[in-house]
């Protein structure tokens, strides 16, 4: 499996702004002036040497992820913004041609992990074939809501590619085998309308995706379950937008702190944390600053053999 991020900030799309655009560079250039600096072929050794937080922006797109399986077949996890991209590069592809097959997954239905479809271009190629795969069952009713007038110049029935919708609510108890090897499984998160965490597995690996819930120490112990999805996942990508203070001004509003997602991917034993869902309020300064802290609680912790990463546009990761 090949997995891929496109969009890992949370609620709205939320680019950098000019502000914060010059504090970089102002930085940027004083390790450059302290490095000494003085010729171009030294910029790109330069620019890897550089912080992350200088290096990289996170991203302002909102969330959606891919999984390529083993044998090619491309899955989409959640159609925010970054989707757009990716529907840039697949058109360099089968997709510009109309041959084009999609496997599509929706976490649930709230407009940061639906709003790149309309501009998602595959979707416009006559004999493309979209798939859709949802436990929700008015899926195809919320995708039209969406794209309807006054709020957008063309209905999502008319799009040109062929569009099928398979409910997937029976895979909470049984694995739904896509694959010779591939089976995915959903868990219920606690979420605003509800939210489900899906599961991949091929070749012995797993990989969960786990946006938009709200995880407490209470929660986990009353989710039934819990632990038997997400234990000795490969790799987690965990919501993990607010801080441990705000998450307790933001109790219900659905999301976790990212303290409480390194104590739950330690305790599930997970191999590879992704912290995701950014909080769109948060510069890429605090959210670095907000890594280095959840790095910290970690240390703090015994037995830990999981690794933490800050979730950012075009990281991918083999499994
Ligand atoms: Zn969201
Ligand atoms: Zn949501």
């Amino acid at each position: 499996m090949r997995i891929q991020l496109w969009g890992v900030r949370g609620s709205l799309p939320s680019p950098i702004n000019n502000e914060e655009y010059t504090g970089k560079i102002k930085r940027i250039l004083d390790f450059a002036v302290q490095g000494g600096l003085k010729k171009k072929e030294d910029i790109d050794g330069f620019i890897s040497s550089l912080p992350d937080e200088l290096r990289y922006v996170f991203g302002g797109d909102t969330t959606c992820v891919t999984v390529s399986s083993d044998s090619g077949k491309i899955y989409i996890l959640d159609c925010g913004t970054g989707l757009r991209r990716f529907g840039n590069v697949l058109m360099e592809g089968d997709c510009a041609k109309g041959q084009g097959v999609l496997n599509i997954m929706f976490t649930h239905n709230h407009w940061d992990h639906i709003q790149g479809l309309p501009f998602f271009r595959p979707i416009y190629v006559p004999g493309n074939v979209l798939n859709f795969y949802s436990p929700y069952k008015n899926l195809q009713l919320n995708l039209e809501n969406q794209m309807s007038s006054p709020y957008f110049p063309a209905t999502f029935s008319g799009t040109a590619a062929t569009k099928n919708y398979f409910n997937i609510e029976n895979a909470v108890q049984t694995p739904l085998k896509l694959e010779d090897d591939l089976e995915i499984s959903i868990f219920p998160l606690k979420h605003p309308q509800g939210c489900f965490a899906y599961k991949f597995r091929q070749n012995g690996k797993q990989f969960i995706f786990a946006t938009d819930t709200e995880f407490t120490g209470e929660a986990i112990e009353q989710l039934k379950g819990t632990n038997e999805f997400f234990k000795d996942a490969d790799i987690l990508v965990l919501d993990s937008q607010y801080t441990l203070d705000e998450a307790f001004l933001k109790v219900d509003w659905g999301h976790t702190s990212y303290t409480m997602a390194v104590n739950c991917a330690i305790n599930w034993n997970v191999k590879k944390l992704v912290m995701t869902h950014h909080e769109p309020a948060y510069s890429d300064d605090i959210l670095q600053e907000n890594y280095l802290l959840a790095l910290e609680h970690a240390r703090q912790m015994t037995d830990v053999n999981t690794e933490i990463l800050l979730a950012r546009e075009g990281m991918i990761f083999d499994l």
